[in-house]
């Protein structure tokens, strides 16, 4: 797709990266004029009119908030019913059936003021590159409101994360994305970790009375984790509509900030056919993010959905 500058002078805004003089929007990517580090680094580098794929939510995702719902709710009646019976008063009764929103509330918002508290904030003079991204890939995914984000020091798979509190929705993104200068050494790796937080936020995932709504499940073994399995499921399905050429941002999961690189992304991926064994299934049911395995599998061939449970 060439680019172009219309009438006036005002020059397009890349849909990715934000960086002015391409016009790139998903699924459609051509040559990009400039460099995010000033050498010889074309960001959107295919002249190709490819289909956009829309991002889909994984099929597993609605049946399973509704059992988690449905969970929850049985829960919560039953908490109701044994407060009652044994106190017999209407208000412990109602404090009870109160006492679990407030207490997601409050978690949230402590969770919230974390971040607001110690963290570094991205701004559009603090890592503007990271800045510009959010900004592009939450008006490209149809947010309202651009999202905070902000860096934190860390491992990258503990320290991605997409949360919310009030209104305010915001995102975490690990330092080790980042070289010593602040730079990105690996734009599109970052663009695909952001656009996958986003994908969380767009497709609701951050919502408070969702979590309230859910919260009953993770007393359930393998009900609340294979919820958030199909999630991130959802929001790389987000990340890859929108930024086909940075799935190997998954690798930094397996390999760390080093080592990613040399990771085999189908070698790993074709582990998830054959590995087999009881406690890699079990591995599998109980954890919250889906297997490294998996998930490149399901990065990777993009005609079967990610495995949930088996
Ligand atoms: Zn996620």
């Amino acid at each position: 797709m060439p680019h172009a500058t219309p009438p006036g002078g005002h020059t397009p805004t890349c849909a990715v990266y934000g960086v002015p003089g391409c016009t790139t929007t998903p699924g459609q990517r051509s040559a990009h004029p400039l460099s995010l580090h000033g050498h010889a680094r074309e960001l959107c580098s295919e002249d190709t009119d490819e289909e956009v794929v829309p991002a889909t939510a994984h099929p597993w995702e609605k049946p399973l908030l509704a059992l988690c719902a449905t969970v929850s709710l049985a829960f919560a009646l039953v908490l109701l019913r044994l407060v009652w019976s044994v106190s017999g008063s209407a208000l412990w009764t109602a404090l009870s059936l109160v006492s679990v929103p407030l207490v997601c509330w409050s978690a949230r918002g402590l969770r919230y003021a974390r971040e607001r508290a110690e963290s570094v904030r991205i701004s559009p003079t603090q890592f503007p590159e990271a800045y510009r991204m959010v900004v592009s890939l939450s008006a490209d995914m149809g947010l309202a409101r651009t999202p905070e984000a902000y860096l934190r020091p860390g491992p990258v798979s503990a320290r991605a994360d997409a949360a919310a509190h009030g209104l305010r929705r915001y995102l975490v993104l690990p330092d080790a994305l980042f070289d010593g200068d602040g730079r990105l050494p690996d734009p599109d790796a970052l663009a695909f970790l952001i656009a996958h937080q986003v994908g969380h936020v767009a497709a609701g995932h951050t919502g408070y009375w969702r979590r309230v709504a859910t919260v009953g499940a993770d007393l359930v073994p393998g009900l609340g984790s294979a919820l958030s399995r199909a999630a991130e499921y959802t929001a790389d399905n987000h990340a890859h509509a929108h930024l086909p050429e940075g799935t190997h941002a998954v690798r930094l999961f397996a390999g760390g900030p080093h080592l990613y690189p040399r990771v085999n992304m189908g070698e790993m991926a074709a582990r998830a056919h054959t590995d087999r064994g009881c406690s890699l299934l079990l591995y599998h049911l109980l954890t919250r993010r889906p297997s490294n395995t998996r998930r490149m599998a399901a990065l990777r061939d993009r005609n079967r959905r990610g495995r949930v449970f088996i």
